[in-house]
């Protein structure tokens, strides 16, 4: 389903090397706003080192943000040494299809992480990337995202019964 994440996880840093490995994933896209940081620009601890420890196990990133804030994506892309695109416009495939070439990495070698299922999950499985849903750090949105949170916890509970029951 178009709607629904390969992987949901509460953040970046729960995305093991291992996990990645056995899922063929070679890149990671990454979303800022929410994903990396939140509302005051502030990374959570530890994502700095989950960044660094995957380069070194020789995984490419890529930032795709819809933010138009060239200011704050450079910003974090500086400090995580990454290229990064902005203005997006996820759920549409370019911005996916634009990292992908700058990594220079196939569609199914690529995960792509984000806290929105209406742009980040819905664009990575469009693109038949591994979409990697993570909770949303700060609640203290911006409004666009604030009325779109009701349908993604909607969402997002039938995904997790949909998993257990194939669980059980
Ligand atoms: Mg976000």
């Amino acid at each position: 389903m178009l709607i629904y994440p390969n992987f949901y996880c509460d953040n970046v840093r729960e995305v093991k090397y291992e996990f990645l490995k056995e899922n063929n994933i070679k890149g990671i896209i990454l979303d800022v706003d929410n994903t990396l940081i939140d509302y005051y620009r502030k990374f959570e601890d530890g994502t700095l080192e989950w960044v660094d420890n995957l380069k070194k196990q020789g995984l490419k990133f890529c930032i795709v943000s819809n933010s138009n804030n060239l200011n704050k994506v450079k910003y974090v892309a500086d400090t995580l040494n990454i290229p990064f695109l902005t203005f997006a416009k996820k759920p549409f495939k370019t911005g996916f299809l634009e990292a992908q070439k700058i990594m220079g990495l196939k569609r199914e070698n690529i995960a792509a992480i984000g806290d929105q299922i209406m742009t980040d999950v819905i664009g990575a499985n469009r693109c038949k990337m591994f979409s990697i849903l993570v909770k949303p750090i700060a609640e203290k949105d911006i409004w666009v995202t604030k009325v779109k949170r009701p349908i993604e916890n909607k969402i997002i509970s039938s995904y997790l019964k949909k998993v257990k029951k194939e669980k059980v």
